[in-house]
């Protein structure tokens, strides 16, 4: 099939002859590279990082780790892989993930096809060639038939605009960009921001720093880790169920080996209702969505599990001006991310640990070594920023991409993302996106979620190949129909009841719910239904007509 590959015109000197082009080398792009060449394609992988591990390359901060368990927050594409990687914890520290994403670039010799310390800046569809011309920040041009953005839905960090921040003179930090030559062992330090990242660095930096402050605008729920090493023991009786575990995983609502326990929590008697929430207690973030099947469905139950976190809350921290700026309230529960904690109350009950609660006393200002707030100034010689990204939607954003007739994909999503089955754009032909706003990957163990995506473009781009090379776009019609289909399911939830970075906002400010959360099982069923027609809802061309 090869042999059939077109002939290209405008190949830039110096690039090379590929089939495909994939943007990013994380959990997406390493294993996507993997099953391409399986396939036979010949496929090249840019990344700007110098290294692979995508998200568990960047996020070095102190405490970073996974929240669902190892064991299934990993491939599941190779039994042998499986078998011989030994998780130490129930959830490996960013070191030890970022160790097995090399071990598999290794393993399956993924590196030779990736290109390091490169940054793709733009792409531009040529329709008479039927090619992409990727632009790299070398000033190269790489002409590829297809282009996969494996760029990560977490990518892209956000730093607040805050007043004065040119003025400060001491060290600034964002956790997905960690560095760890800045000292913070008894400095005074300042942290903007208690979403899953801050709530994960807050007790590791409380423990080294002088003092620290904790600059909250909104509290989140966190639950307790229930991290623990892993033995020998444990990992044999994983992986006694391990298939049929995975297996469940890829056809349940959130990618996870548990599915949600059966039930509504409101019927369930009050004194039932704690003993099931102390089961799930300690179970991680998943423990406690799943222990009632409605709690994301149903405001009157999820309101119970709510407020038996801030009534757990309220054991901790003593305080009653802490405990009132750090406990969430005015949204429900699992509408925004939950994150787990080890440590994080105990670390905010310090005495040494200040809360300044942003939204009651904002940031007017800062000097060379202080943040000015309305109500007087903290000290500091470290900013570190746990300000979270420009989510799902950002890493792709940032490149400049055009498609049929100078389309910007840039410009067109500024007014809402759209993409169909979170895969494909109409107007950008024969460009994938691996967890893009559509896809339930942000919602889900997004490794699970990752293999879906990847198996089905692979799927794709054979079929596509065994037609001659056919070009492949998204139909208009299908994207907006899933789009709408997309929000629709989501107001089904408690989801929309929250401001939460899985909302997107169009240019007049209407909001777009960006992941799918018709659930892992659903939305797989749905990809597949539609290669089995043929890709209903894209249009497809034969290279013939070009
Ligand atoms: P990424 O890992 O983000 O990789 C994308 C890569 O693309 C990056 O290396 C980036 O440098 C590269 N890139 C982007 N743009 C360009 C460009 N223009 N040119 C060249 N290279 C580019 N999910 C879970 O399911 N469970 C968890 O426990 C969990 N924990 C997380 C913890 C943290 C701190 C964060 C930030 C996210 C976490 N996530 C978790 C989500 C996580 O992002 C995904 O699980 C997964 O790692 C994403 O893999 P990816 O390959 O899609 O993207
Ligand atoms: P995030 O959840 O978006 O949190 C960013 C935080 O910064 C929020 O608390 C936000 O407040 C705050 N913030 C933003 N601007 C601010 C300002 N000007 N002043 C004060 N606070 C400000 O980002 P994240 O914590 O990096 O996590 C992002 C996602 O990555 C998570 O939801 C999760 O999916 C993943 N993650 C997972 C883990 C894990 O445990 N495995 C760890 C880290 C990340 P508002 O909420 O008011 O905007």
């Amino acid at each position: 099939m090869q042999g059939e590959r077109p002939e290209r015109d405008q190949r830039a000197a110096g690039s090379e002859d590929i089939d495909v082009l994939i943007v990013g080398a994380g959990f997406a792009g390493l294993y996507m590279l993997y099953k391409l060449r399986e396939l036979g394609f010949r496929a090249q992988v840019v990344e700007a990082g110098s290294d692979v591990g995508g998200t568990w390359y960047w996020n070095r901060y102190p405490g970073a780790r996974c929240d669902i368990p190892s064991i299934e927050y990993s491939y599941s594409f190779s039994p042998e892989l499986e078998r011989d990687w030994r998780w130490t914890e129930r959830y490996a520290a960013q070191p030890e993930i970022l160790a097995y994403l090399g071990h598999v670039a290794d393993r399956f010799d993924l590196r030779r096809d990736i290109r390091f310390d490169t940054r793709v800046m733009a792409a531009d569809w040529d329709d008479a060639a039927g090619h992409w011309a990727v632009t790299l920040d070398d000033g190269s041009t790489q002409p590829t038939p297809h282009l996969i953005l494996a760029t990560g839905a977490l990518s892209a960090p956000k730093t607040p605009d805050l007043a004065g921040l040119d003025k400060f003179r001491g060290d600034i930090l964002h956790t997905a960009l960690w560095r760890d030559d800045v000292a913070i062992d008894g400095k005074r330090v300042a942290v903007f921001g208690t979403g899953s990242s801050g709530i994960q660095a807050i007790p590791q930096l409380a423990a080294r720093a002088a003092q620290l402050t904790v600059f909250q605008r909104t509290p989140n729920f966190a639950v307790p880790a229930g991290n623990h090493p892993l033995t020998d023991e444990d990992r044999a009786t994983a992986a006694r169920t391990l298939r049929a575990d995975r297996e469940a995983a890829r056809h349940s609502p959130l990618g996870f080996f548990s599915a949600p326990r059966p039930g509504a929590a409101k019927a369930q008697d009050p004194a039932a209702r704690t003993q099931r929430f102390e089961e799930q207690w300690g179970a991680g973030t998943a423990g406690m969505l799943l222990a009632y099947e409605d709690l994301l469905f149903d405001e009157e139950s999820n309101g119970f599990a709510a407020q038996f976190i801030r009534d757990k809350i309220a054991g901790i921290v003593a305080d009653p001006d802490k405990r009132r700026a750090i406990t969430p309230t005015g949204y429900p529960l699992g509408s925004r991310r939950m994150c787990s904690e080890i440590g994080f109350y105990d670390a905010m009950a310090r005495d040494d640990v200040t809360l300044v609660d942003v939204r009651e006393n904002p940031v007017i200002d800062m000097t060379a070594d202080s943040i000015v707030t309305q109500s007087g100034g903290y000290p500091a010689d470290v900013i570190v920023f746990a300000t979270g990204f420009d989510a799902c939607v950002g890493a792709i954003k940032s490149i400049d991409i055009r498609g049929r007739a100078g389309l910007s994909l840039r410009d067109d999503w500024d007014n809402g993302p759209r993409a169909y089955l979170g895969l494909a754009i109409a107007g950008f032909p024969n460009l994938f996106t691996i967890t893009g706003p559509g896809s339930p990957s942000v919602l889900s163990n997004v490794v699970i979620s990752i293999e879906q995506h990847v198996d089905w473009i692979a799927q794709c781009l054979a079929a596509l190949r065994a037609r001659g090379g056919a070009i492949i776009e998204a139909e208009a019609d299908a994207e907006q129909a899933w789009m709408a289909h997309t929000d629709e399911v989501a107001q089904q939830t408690l989801f929309p009841r929250a401001d939460s970075w899985y909302k997107g906002r169009t240019r007049d400010g209407r909001e777009v719910f960006m992941p799918y959360v018709g659930g892992v099982g659903t939305y797989r069923v749905r990809c597949d239904e539609v290669a089995a027609a043929g890709y209903a809802g894209f249009s497809i061309r034969e290279r013939t007509s070009i």
